[in-house]
């Protein structure tokens, strides 16, 4: 069965790899999936206390057997604005509904390739800039696949994933975030690609000369992992060697040299 489950995930990994307009696709899936089970289930629950999806044992942080992937029975808003580039954003911590950052512009203001596809923070642009400047200085091409997402538009993705899992809530719980938890509806989340996987999404970007150059250099730019590979009980995620998140230089250099991975030094400023 969960080789079935990762068939069916690779088959929508596919497609949405080869769909450029994964927006408007969501969109037109979401109002379909209105009509559905699936998603009047998660929308009841997205209202409430998410306890049809949740698991009634407290999270792994507190020492539970509750698996790598669940969200804790008790979930908290988080302790920052979403506004402030250290916010804790996790399983626990979820963002307001209504929350959306004042300052949204064209990715494409960095050079990216893609960017007029996405929004990002005003804040990230100059950084990003940089980063894609000395990227392709340096013979690597960067081009990209996400970047803001709105509380709705994460419920169609979460969605999309679901369908795309089999309806399996814990395969879907490893690769994406339910509405209110994700990084990308900070503005500040980037998933990148690269010509040398036909800008495509997902696991085939960590064997990458673009993957590998951003381990090594993104954090001078402000941007470092969020899921990194053998972490995944700590994050809540299977690894994504394309999604970075944007703290800052001063904060990435911090971070850095402590040695923590993101999850551990937000949740130490949070
Ligand atoms: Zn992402």
């Amino acid at each position: 069965m969960e080789i079935i489950r990762n068939i069916i995930g690779t088959i929508g990994a596919i497609i949405l790899t080869f769909n450029t307009h994964t927006l408007t696709y969501t969109d037109k899936r979401v109002e379909e999936e209105k009509k559905s089970d699936i998603y009047q289930e998660y929308k009841i629950s997205s209202d409430t206390s998410l306890e049809k999806l949740a698991p009634k044992k407290s999270s792994a942080s507190t020492g539970s057997t509750t698996s790598w992937w669940s969200y804790p029975s008790d979930i908290k808003n988080c302790t920052r604005d979403g506004d402030d580039l250290l916010v804790l954003v996790n399983k626990e911590y979820k963002l307001p509904k209504t929350y959306a950052p004042s300052d949204l512009v064209s990715a494409s203001l960095s050079g990216i390739r893609k960017g007029e596809n996405f929004t990002l923070r005003k804040i990230t642009i100059e950084d990003l800039k940089s980063l894609v400047k000395d990227a392709k200085s340096d013979g690597i091409d960067l081009s990209m696949r996400s970047a803001y997402r709105s509380y709705n538009t994460q419920i169609s993705t979460y969605n999309y994933w679901l369908s795309a899992n089999g309806g399996s809530v814990s395969a879907t719980d490893k690769v994406s975030a339910r509405a209110g938890h994700s990084q990308h509806q900070l503005g500040t989340a980037i998933d990148f690609s690269s010509s040398e996987i036909a800008d495509g999404l997902g696991g085939t970007f960590s064997g990458t000369k673009a993957s590998k150059w951003l381990a090594t250099n993104a954090w001078k730019y402000g941007f470092v992992i969020s899921y990194p590979q053998g972490y995944e009980s700590t994050t809540g995620y299977s690894y994504e060697s394309w999604h970075y998140r944007y703290i800052g230089k001063t904060y990435a250099q911090e971070m850095t040299n402590s040695g923590m991975i993101l999850e551990m030094y937000l949740r130490s400023k949070n």
